[in-house]
């Protein structure tokens, strides 16, 4: 089944299917984020600053904020892959365009 050109009204196109595939994440980061996660980090924060003899509150923020930023970053990572895996596209043989269904109105 064809669809109709935006541009030209023509009939006459053809379904292009660009197969774009993202390359697989392993599981091996969300170990990662575990260990980097603001309450690890805030204990770790805490017998560090006992050591150095520093209010341990002071070390507790330090980790929550590194481990904040660190789940900031960890997340946008994990929103790239779930973009569609390909791209659907026709092709106009009348004035040689192609365009997206998602243009048709
Ligand atoms: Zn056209």
């Amino acid at each position: 089944m064809s669809l109709q050109c935006p541009y030209c009204q023509s009939r006459d196109t053809v379904l292009l299917k660009s197969p774009q595939y993202l390359p697989v994440k392993s599981n091996a980061s969300s170990i990662q984020n575990s260990a980097m996660s603001p309450l690890a980090l805030a204990t770790l924060g805490i017998s560090v600053s006992k050591s150095l003899n520093i209010p341990p509150i002071a070390g507790a923020i330090v980790g929550v904020l590194i481990g904040g930023i660190w789940m900031l970053i960890t997340d946008d990572e994990v929103q790239q892959t779930t973009t569609p895996s390909y791209v659907r596209h026709y092709y106009c043989n009348d004035c040689d365009r192609d365009f997206s269904p998602s243009l048709r109105n």
